[in-house]
């Protein structure tokens, strides 16, 4: 029997991580998710702020008529949330070209705002929407795996806390070097966020990367070491990193510091 080291063991993850994210972003799954989002706008900056005091929990948001084209519609009785869109007027104006004639001009000029009614998802009925792409795992974590990535947390000066934070699964405060687990979570959960959050202190500590480089290199640091452990969380790492950064061109830049990271978190293991 040939038994496989820890070095090829992050080599096969490493490249199942690359098939796996190619595979996902060519999915239909994921191109049905895009067309989806697409609809919904980006507000302006004021917009979002009167949507947010009026509606705080508010996520998609939308008009009467986009809903109806998803196949939903506004449940009996609700209030809309109200915003304020942009009204254009066409002029025609008169200039003189540069061989001195007179040329008419059409000109869109901004002349004004009118409130409309925006109503956010949780307002409406019909057709179930594939709108979020990312799913927390489900399922047990081995306990001693646990023990471990904390012990390894410790030994770097941080502390952890368990506790509930809303929709993130957790995050890491370097200035109070504090590990947040979200503890509402299921255990495969909380141990890929603690392998995740690690990396985090490990790699970005500190960074010049940007936020989606961060989450690129986490979470695939939790893949890699969890798959080379016999844990599969493929499906979810592969969405989560595909939401933040969605290309793979830059992964092999990447992929050498996700190798160093998880040889190092193995290696304490
Ligand atoms: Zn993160």
């Amino acid at each position: 029997m040939r038994l496989i080291g820890k070095n090829e063991k992050i080599e096969n993850s490493l490249k199942e991580l690359e098939r796996g994210l190619e595979e996902f972003q060519s999915s239909d799954m994921w191109k049905n998710y895009l067309d989806t989002i697409s609809v919904f706008h980006n507000y302006s900056p004021c917009n979002c702020l009167l949507i947010k005091l009026q509606y705080p929990s508010a996520t998609f948001v939308a008009g009467f008529n986009v809903w109806k084209k998803l196949g939903r519609f506004v449940k009996k009785g609700e209030k809309g949330i109200a915003i304020l869109a942009p009204v254009y007027k066409n002029f025609t104006r008169q200039v003189e070209t540069v061989n001195g004639e007179i040329e008419e001009i059409e000109e869109t000029v901004l002349i004004g705002f009118r409130t409309v009614y925006v109503f956010d998802i949780t307002q409406t009925e019909g057709k179930e929407l594939n709108l979020s792409i990312y799913h927390p795992l489900k399922g047990q974590a081995p306990e001693d795996l646990i023990t471990s990535i904390e012990n390894i947390i410790f030994s770097i000066g941080y502390s952890i806390t368990y506790g509930d934070c809303g929709k993130a699964e957790g995050y890491t405060n370097s200035i109070q070097k504090l590990v947040f687990i979200n503890n509402t979570r299921e255990p495969l959960t909380q141990l890929a966020t603690l392998v995740h959050e690690l990396a985090h202190i490990l790699l970005h500590n500190p960074t010049q990367l940007s936020r989606d480089e961060q989450e690129f290199e986490a979470e695939s640091v939790a893949y890699v070491v969890l798959k080379s452990l016999g844990i599969e969380i493929g499906q979810s790492a592969f969405a989560y990193i595909t939401v933040w950064h969605p290309t793979l061109k830059d992964f092999l830049e990447r992929a050498e510091r996700v190798r160093i990271a998880a040889n190092n978190i193995l290696d304490r293991i």
